[in-house]
């Protein structure tokens, strides 16, 4: 079973890509029984290039951390080098935004930069079992 994303976490992210543009917005996913629901910014890298603020980022100690999330300031969410080599570190779930940053300019990749599908989950939905 694949990953999913709440409906307002991916809100979160377009409107925090909107707002960081020009600049790039980066972010860690953290998700509980593979829905992400929580964005965990980076500190002191609220906006920036993202391929070096992933860089500099130091894996925390934190088994929520699913991925990564990022904006390109272009309309293209193709996967750069950069961001190909850090996917393979960084988790099984990579999302990119792209211009203009609305419900259908975003893509998910795995590791492996490979396209994936995240399946919007909306709040109050009775969707998973709990363990
Ligand atoms: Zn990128």
């Amino acid at each position: 079973m694949g990953y999913s994303i709440k409906r307002e976490c991916l809100q979160m992210i377009l409107e925090a890509s909107k707002e960081h543009y020009p600049m790039e917005f980066a972010a860690l996913l953290s998700a509980k029984n593979k829905v992400i629901d929580e964005l965990v910014l980076i500190p002191g890298t609220v906006a920036g290039d993202a391929h070096a603020i992933f860089h500099m980022w130091n894996a925390p100690v934190d088994f929520s951390i699913v991925g990564t999330v990022h904006s390109h300031p272009s309309h293209s969410a193709r996967p750069s080098d950069a961001d190909l080599a850090f996917f393979s570190d960084n988790g099984p779930v990579h999302i990119i935004t792209a211009m203009p940053f609305d419900t259908d300019s975003w893509r998910a990749y795995d590791a492996g930069g490979n396209r994936i599908t995240l399946q919007l989950v909306d709040r109050g939905l009775p969707n998973s079992v709990q363990f």
